[in-house]
């Protein structure tokens, strides 16, 4: 993929604020840490498009990045900090289950899970969001430089089996280090989002 424009288009805290362009919308969520704005920057050529991860307690939004006035990148707030209010985390799902549901633009959702870590209970309550949105829905394992084959070769079917992945559903290995994976998820992408 050619990226001739990568730029933030804006940062939402409410529907109101959603872009209205109607380009097709790719979302991505994950545990705070799991290497999402890693990811991004590294499928956009950029060191710093997405910045790491908020602090708890800092305004979460949701933040939307244009890629070539063709797409939107979706960067959807990190979750499963330890020191979070029930009152926060009560508000955190309302915002992405908020964008989530009817949001007519989304083509594809991103599940982002640490290789090396079995998901969490809010890794797989996001994976069901995602589910009941009935778009296409893929779960990418970051950070698969840290292991070795053999480690990797362990891992990929007990997070596969652990979320219960079905036969739709991709699975992707990535690493921001080396960039694999790269072409794979930019292929996946193009393909749900025709361009
Ligand atoms: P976020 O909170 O999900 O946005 O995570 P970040 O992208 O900020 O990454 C969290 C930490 O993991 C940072 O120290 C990154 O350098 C590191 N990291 C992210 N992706 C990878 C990866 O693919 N390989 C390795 N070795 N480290 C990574």
């Amino acid at each position: 993929m050619i990226i001739r424009k990568a730029e933030i288009e804006c940062v939402a805290a409410l529907k109101s604020q959603y872009p209205t362009k109607g380009y097709p919308e790719v979302a991505f969520a994950g545990r705070s840490n799991v290497g999402k704005s890693s990811l991004i920057n590294a499928l956009v050529n950029r060191k710093a498009l997405a910045r790491t991860s908020s602090k708890p307690g800092k305004t979460r939004t949701i933040n939307f990045y244009n890629i070539n006035d063709a797409l939107f990148l979706v960067d959807l707030p990190g979750y499963g900090y330890a020191q979070v209010s029930k009152e926060e985390k009560k508000k955190w799902g309302a915002m992405i289950e908020g964008y989530l549901n009817g949001r007519d633009e989304l083509r594809l959702v991103i599940l982002l899970v640490d290789i090396r870590h079995e998901p969490t209970q809010d890794d797989k309550l996001m994976l069901e969001w995602m589910r009941q949105t009935g778009k296409k829905v893929v779960v990418v394992a970051t950070k698969s430089d840290k292991l070795s084959n053999n480690q990797l070769m362990k891992q990929v079917p007990l997070i596969k089996k652990s979320l219960k992945l079905t036969e739709e559903e991709s699975f992707v290995l990535f690493s921001s280090e080396t960039k694999r994976g790269k072409d794979e998820l930019w292929e996946i992408i193009k393909n749900e989002c025709g361009i």
